[in-house]
């Protein structure tokens, strides 16, 4: 059966994968090797040198591009050396246009790294696409958008930013992380590039620490192709490994996040002492329309935050979970709480974190896919 035919499921566990040739394995191998043996000059199998390609990462890659609808995948050591990557295919002089309320280390590759290159970023408010275009001049090569937004659960509407972007002659590149290629497919809608922190529900079980970016334009492939040799922030064979076997239950284990997270937003609004939940299915969600027509589900990571936002209420609370685990990271199995504000966001400055809503009560939770019973009762004794 064709790839591109496949409904999501046939493709997580079939696409770029196939059984071994020399034994009818049906598990990709992990070829942990650095090189192949050529049996003569200027003749290979397609492998000369694993920073290169390794056959592990390559079924991945094509397994990640597959379920993304895109004709090119590349596989990285982390979601912030795919960002690098993405980020190197820019010139000193070029500007970009990146959403305010984003995820703390990709705020700090883009300040702290490449902005003495001579790259400008524009922190904007995405909710209304229409202002991306206010922040847009010849020089912007890059529209970046994170969606939904962490820990905001912010919703940009893709195919609007993408339209800014053609219009600009820029790249939209989106940080699907969040929402999987399970609930939301950027390319179709528009976006240049995808990107994934691969350590979050991709590989799915808190175990590996990977990036990934798919693309459909050939060009724009070639350069990441070039970048991931030249810089070589490659991923090992093993950690491919993992990721294949992780991804091979996406569709079922996204099904039990969005159910148990819907469970868990309602159980939270209703509780006297939150005051606001953020979560895109709630139809009071400002963008819970876009969120309707660009995904398919609404996830299973929620943030709230308590009356009279006070960080001792919020601090409180993760002392007394026992079954959500005080962790950074989110997309694994296993339900995760953590504060924004002292963990995953402190490297974003007070004033900047607080205008784009980032508040001292916050909590953000990634539901994991126990028994929902015992995450809400879980959530309730630590709210007593
Ligand atoms: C974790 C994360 C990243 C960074 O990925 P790493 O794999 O930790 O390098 C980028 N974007 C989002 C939304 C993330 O959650």
């Amino acid at each position: 059966m064709e790839e591109r035919k496949m409904k999501f499921g046939t493709k997580a566990i079939h696409a770029g994968v196939q059984p071994d040739e020399a034994t009818g394995a049906i598990m990709t191998p992990i070829y942990q090797t650095s090189t192949y043996v050529q049996p003569e000059v200027g003749v290979n199998k397609g492998y000369e040198y694993s920073r290169t390609q390794n056959p592990t990462r390559h079924a991945l890659e094509k397994n990640i591009a597959a379920i993304e609808n895109g004709n090119f995948g590349a596989c990285f050591g982390s979601g912030l050396a795919a960002i690098d990557c993405i980020l190197k295919m820019l010139n000193p002089g070029d500007e970009v246009v990146s959403t305010n309320d984003l995820y703390g280390g990709t705020y700090r590759i883009f300040r702290t790294i490449f902005e003495k290159y001579g790259i400008k970023f524009h922190f904007v408010g995405m909710e209304n696409a229409d202002k991306i275009g206010d922040y847009c001049n010849e020089n912007t090569q890059l529209i970046w958008v994170e969606t939904p937004t962490n820990p905001l659960m912010n919703i940009i509407d893709i195919v609007a930013a993408s339209k800014v972007a053609k219009q600009y002659k820029a790249w939209l590149a989106v940080d699907n992380t969040f929402a999987t290629p399970y609930l939301q497919n950027p390319l179709d809608l528009g976006a240049d590039i995808v990107m994934h922190s691969v350590t979050k529900y991709l590989g799915g079980h808190s175990d590996v620490v990977m990036g990934a970016l798919v693309c459909n334009d050939e060009t724009i492939a070639k350069e990441i192709y070039r970048i991931q040799n030249s810089s070589g922030a490659v991923t090992a064979p093993m950690d491919s490994f993992l990721v294949l076997r992780g991804i091979k239950t996406l569709h079922i284990r996204m099904q039990r996040h969005c159910e148990n997270g819907e469970k868990i937003a309602q159980f939270l609004a209703n509780h006297p002492r939150i005051d606001k939940v953020y979560w895109p299915g709630f139809e009071t969600h400002p963008n819970h329309e876009i969120a309707k027509s660009q995904m398919r589900g609404f996830g299973g990571m929620i943030s709230f935050t308590f009356i009279g936002n006070k960080m001792e209420d919020a601090l409180n609370m993760l002392k007394k979970v026992e079954v959500f685990a005080l962790a950074e990271s989110l997309g694994g199995v296993e339900s995760l709480i953590g504060h924004p504000v002292k963990m995953t966001h402190a490297a974003i400055p007070k004033e900047e974190r607080e205008k784009s809503g980032i508040v001292d009560s916050l909590i953000r939770l990634s539901v994991g896919i126990e028994d929902v019973d015992d995450l809400i009762a879980d959530l309730e004794q630590a709210l007593k």
